[in-house]
């Protein structure tokens, strides 16, 4: 008998829902063993209340890509769970709260204000900032409330796997596909993935060549020159992240010679994935006058670290006095 999916994408750009598209030939061999029962707002013509109207449990699998954002993504996160037998945050917006989830930087105020008043694209003389509940003539419009911060999906509702990559690979997208339609899955709360990290995956690394790795001797940012292809990029000053994240994009970054900014997530079990990268990163200084290059490059440090991971941070986002 074929499973039933959900596919919900909450505060997110969609991106997760392409990678799951680009599976296609895969996709069209796994629909065999799949019944797609909701896949909302992208590919499929169903309401949410087509959901909310299913009975609880009927639903064997749920993916949820994209984080937490506004009132309407909580309550659907947590019908979601209602109707689901397992949950997957899918991508790593939904298992960690993503790049949405360096607003977590800021006050709710300091981002209505840029996106609505100051950006040099908006034409708003009179400032007005959407409410979640005004009136039209005789007509009262509500809109989800934005909250105060961004959230992963696991601090609303019970996740049972997690699927790092912005988005994930479609490599990988069919290796979860394929943990899903023969139960073959890991324990409940894990990642799903191959284990490896980006530096085990990346032609680059110094291991490779029977090499040990070099102190950083000079701290660059990718604008300030172009790498030596055939050198690891953290060898030569480029602060990848590839030693602590999840390598089941087969190390695309580094391919192309960027440098791996952690989409993947930590690699398990790495609780606090900033951490553990400045932990890393700070154990290959060469010395002191690096660690000042370090702090006057990036002046924001957080941002660098927790790209992509704020919101499922210990300490998740900036305190204000
Ligand atoms: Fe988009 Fe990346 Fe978030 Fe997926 S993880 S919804 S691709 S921003
Ligand atoms: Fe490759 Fe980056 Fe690891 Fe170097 S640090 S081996 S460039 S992934």
């Amino acid at each position: 008998m074929a499973l039933k999916l959900a596919y919900l994408l909450v505060g997110g750009c969609g991106g997760c829902d392409m990678a799951v598209v680009d599976l296609s030939e895969k996709l069209v061999d796994a629909l065999e063993h799949l019944e797609i029962v909701f896949w909302a707002p992208t590919v499929a013509d169903v309401k949410y209340k087509d959901l909310e109207a299913m009975p609880d449990q009927s639903i064997d699998i749920g993916l949820i890509s994209g984080m937490v954002r506004n009132k309407e993504n909580e309550h659907l996160v947590k019908v979601m769970r209602q109707k689901c037998k397992i949950i997957v945050a899918f991508g790593i917006c939904a298992a960690l709260g993503g790049i949405p989830g360096m607003a977590n930087m800021h006050k709710k105020e300091e981002l209505f204000e840029n996106a609505y008043i100051k950006s040099p694209s908006t034409d708003n003389p009179d400032g007005v900032i959407p409410q979640p509940v005004s009136k039209e003539g005789e007509f009262e419009l509500t809109l989800p409330e934005f909250l105060d911060y961004v959230k992963p999906i696991d601090a609303i509702i019970d996740v049972d796997y997690y699927v790092g990559g912005c988005p994930p690979h479609h490599d990988h997208v069919a290796k979860v596909v394929e943990a899903v339609v023969t139960g073959n899955l890991p324990p409940k709360g894990s990642w799903i993935t191959n284990g490896k990290a980006v530096c085990d995956v990346c032609g680059r690394n110094p291991a490779e060549k029977g090499k040990t790795r070099e102190f950083v001797k000079e701290v660059k940012r990718m604008h300030e020159g172009i790498p030596d292809e055939e050198k690891c990029l953290l060898g030569q000053g480029y602060l990848c992240l590839g030693p602590i994240t999840q390598g089941d994009c087969g190390g695309l970054c580094p391919k192309v010679n960027i440098r791996c900014a952690g989409c993947g997530g930590p690699i398990p079990p790495t609780r606090d994935f900033g951490l553990r990268a400045i932990s890393a990163i700070g154990s290959i200084l060469a010395d002191e006058n690096v660690t000042d290059q370090l702090i006057k490059k990036y002046p924001v440090l957080t941002k660098m670290l927790y790209r992509y991971g704020l919101p499922g941070a210990m300490i998740n986002r900036k305190i204000f006095k």
